[in-house]
């Protein structure tokens, strides 16, 4: 096999994508993360882990999500046809759950009884803390303490649903910082804990095991778009955080070369301010979290803080796999403001019933500006990958709405 002649052979086997990726981590960690890769290559391949899967995935989560057609907003557009896959439908309202039940399986399997996580918006915290309840382990999820107080609704549902938050009041106290402490908390408690990692990031097997259990839904796409057009896509869209609901929407198409795709990021205030989210568009390569890619540093190297209205958008890197896409030119990378994705936040609910979560709104913003300039042949496809309910009281600050009077 010659990985150059197929987008969908990276990582190498040492991690790499292209010059993205590897495993830049204490020697301490090595043999826990050499041991995550030896037994995921084993059980990826195993009927019964993939059955288990399959059964959590259809009758927990919902799968497979409908692929919409968004007739009202399509006709509005007046160009290509607009399809939602509705991975907003799955139980806890985003595709986050896809990758946890994937990885709690494993866990099982390597007869680990604890599991930790770090988590910014909460949004992975709680998709963690669901399938820790599901199967009866202890969860630790780490948090920064400027998160905790910014997220409460989510600090509340993990502690619902059993698990234990610590607050990490350490450097920016927020998301890098909590995953620094969960990685910490890893090597000290080496022999009975896994790391449940929530995007497609962190050391080398993560970015490529995150994709495959996010791959379900470009694969469901496929046969979905197939079954009704006749056809492959000839765009797919999709927001970008750490990149793992649009790599998961985009793997199984990568070699289709007829099939366009964009992947958008949060461009916050505007890339100019310098608060934004934008890794590939503001900021550039360097090591964070166990791989190399593309983040947001300051000329001296230190990483910065990312904005955006938008919790889940919020990181200051992007998984490795979207650095090398991105130098290869196989996807189009875009960003749109926290202004824009408002605006389209309430122009999908007005006009199909569907209130998005502020991170799809950011495709959709775009979807916007280029559907129009598509012929009405052109099928479109957008990841609605999370529902809006958790971010109306963002949206009510950002309108000046009171909503408890
Ligand atoms: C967490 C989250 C994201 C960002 O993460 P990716 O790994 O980039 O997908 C996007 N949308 C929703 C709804 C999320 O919860």
């Amino acid at each position: 096999m010659n990985i150059k002649n197929s987008f969908k052979n990276w990582p190498d086997e040492s991690g790499f994508f292209g010059n993205f990726g590897g495993r830049y981590v204490a020697e301490t960690l090595m043999p826990l993360i050499k041991d995550v890769e030896k037994n995921y290559n084993i059980y990826c391949k195993d009927k019964n882990f993939i059955n288990e899967l399959d059964y959590y995935l259809k009758n927990f989560v919902g799968r497979p999500s409908p692929l919409y057609y968004a007739e009202r907003i399509t006709k509005d557009l007046g160009g290509g046809k607009i399809y939602f896959k509705r991975d907003e439908l799955n139980h806890t309202g985003a595709h986050k759950i896809n990758n946890c039940l994937g990885q709690i399986l494993l866990a099982k399997r390597m007869g680990k009884k604890r599991i930790i996580a770090e988590t910014g918006a909460g949004q992975h915290g709680v998709a963690v803390a669901t399938v820790c309840a599901l199967f009866n382990l202890p969860c630790i999820i780490y948090m920064g303490s400027k998160d905790i107080t910014r997220q409460s609704p989510n600090v509340f549902r993990m502690k619902l649903l059993g698990a234990k938050v610590i607050a990490v009041d350490t450097g920016s106290r927020s998301l890098k910082d909590a995953m620094n402490e969960a990685l910490r908390d890893w090597v000290t408690n080496v022999k009975n804990t896994f790391y449940i990692i929530g995007t497609v990031a962190g050391p080398h097997p993560y970015p490529k095991m995150v994709r495959d259990f996010q791959s379900i839904i470009g694969k469901e796409v496929k046969e979905q778009i197939f079954k009704k057009e006749k056809k492959m896509p000839d765009l797919l869209i999709a927001c970008i955080g750490g990149g793992s609901n649009a790599i998961g929407l985009f793997y199984d198409f990568l070699d289709n070369k007829e099939v366009k795709m964009i992947a958008v990021e949060a461009a916050g205030l505007g890339i100019k301010s310098g608060k934004h989210a934008s890794s590939l568009s503001g900021g550039k390569p360097g090591v964070l979290h166990g791989n190399k890619t593309y983040l947001l540093q300051t000329k001296s190297g230190q990483i910065k803080e990312a904005h955006s209205i938008s919790a889940g958008l919020d990181y200051p890197g992007i998984g490795p796999e979207h650095a090398f896409l991105f130098e290869q030119k196989r996807v189009n990378y875009v960003s749109v403001t926290d202004e824009e994705a408002i605006k389209a936040f309430k122009y999908c609910s007005k006009l199909e019933g569907i209130i998005p979560a502020l991170e799809p709104s950011h495709a959709l913003a775009h979807l916007i500006k280029v559907a129009p300039k598509m012929n009405k042949n052109k099928i479109i496809v957008m990841n609605m990958c999370g529902r809006g309910d958790k971010d109306i009281f963002t949206v009510a600050e950002k309108l000046k709405v009171k909503i408890n009077e």
